[in-house]
């Protein structure tokens, strides 16, 4: 099977076969790396502006439906979901220098999130190693005085094993990452 990416979309489509709600579908669009992409997301380089057609998949009816969805992109970031191809050309002609440079802030918080995301992985994966290697899981509580595991240390003192705390990490990472879709996403338009 080859790769793709998934869009999630703003609005559901419903199914015009069955009329589930599709909130996303899978395209070969772009760069086919298993990634997730949202309104507001950069999908391309930034010379890109074009339209892309994509054929609706029903997952209820696990066939494709028929009709089309169209990807509205400006300067590389995924501006719209229409389903109709006016509606997203006139999406590209009603683009404008502010609200690109909305996005482009919007997106540079992404890239902080994300680069802070990878460093606390990493630190985690170093801590993991020096607390087990380090024999500091057969010590008593009071010998741990290493600031090495100062933002790991709660996950840590209550792990068993290395895969412990592994599962404790990934605990953790998704509570948050579901707090904060809770809290909603943040809109632009
Ligand atoms: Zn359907």
């Amino acid at each position: 099977m080859g790769m793709f990416d998934t869009i999630i979309f703003d609005r559901s489509i419903p199914c015009p076969k069955c009329g589930a709600e599709i909130c996303s579908d899978q395209t070969k669009a772009f760069e086919c790396t298993l990634d997730d992409y949202r309104v507001g997301d950069c999908v391309a380089h930034a010379e890109e502006i074009r339209i892309v057609r994509d054929e609706l998949f029903c997952g209820k009816c696990t066939a494709f439906t028929g009709a089309y969805y169209y990807l509205a992109v400006y300067r590389g970031i995924l501006v719209g979901i229409e389903q109709e191809r006016e509606a997203a050309e006139a999406l590209l002609r009603s683009f404008n220098f502010e609200k690109l440079l909305l996005w482009y802030h919007e997106m540079y918080r992404q890239r902080e999130r994300a680069c802070g995301a990878t460093h606390r992985a990493e630190m985690f994966m170093h801590n993991v190693c020096e607390w087990f290697e380090g024999g500091y899981d057969k010590m008593a509580p009071e010998d741990r005085r290493s600031l090495l595991f100062i933002w790991n240390r709660d996950i840590l003192e209550k792990s068993e094993t290395s895969l412990a705390a592994l599962h404790h990490f990934l605990a953790e990472c998704e509570a948050e990452a579901k707090a904060g879709d809770d809290n909603g996403q943040m809109s632009l338009w």
